[in-house]
């Protein structure tokens, strides 16, 4: 009983990735070469993962640098980041 639970758990303060569809939510990709991108969420929504955090889902980005793992964040629509630069994208 406890398997599923104990492990989401672990991932309490990490935010879903249904947040990043609510109104005035958006979800950003940060890769460490400096790209920044928007993320559009509805792929993972439709694979069921709106549940995930978006923590597990980094690794689903790939990045031109060559990056196989790319910093998720939601963030209200006033906090976008500055400096988008694209190149950031979701590979499964
Ligand atoms: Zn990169």
């Amino acid at each position: 009983m406890a398997d599923g639970t104990t492990h989401i758990a672990t991932a309490f303060n990490t935010p879903r990735l249904a947040q990043a569809t609510q109104a005035r939510s958006s979800l950003w990709a940060r890769c460490r070469c400096g790209r920044t991108a928007a993320v559009d969420p509805s792929p993972w929504i439709c694979q069921g993962l709106a549940r995930q955090p978006v923590e597990t889902l980094e690794s689903r980005l790939r990045c031109v640098c060559g990056a196989r793992r790319v910093r998720l964040e939601v963030r209200g629509l006033a906090e976008a980041p500055r400096g988008i630069t694209g190149g950031i994208y979701i590979f499964r």
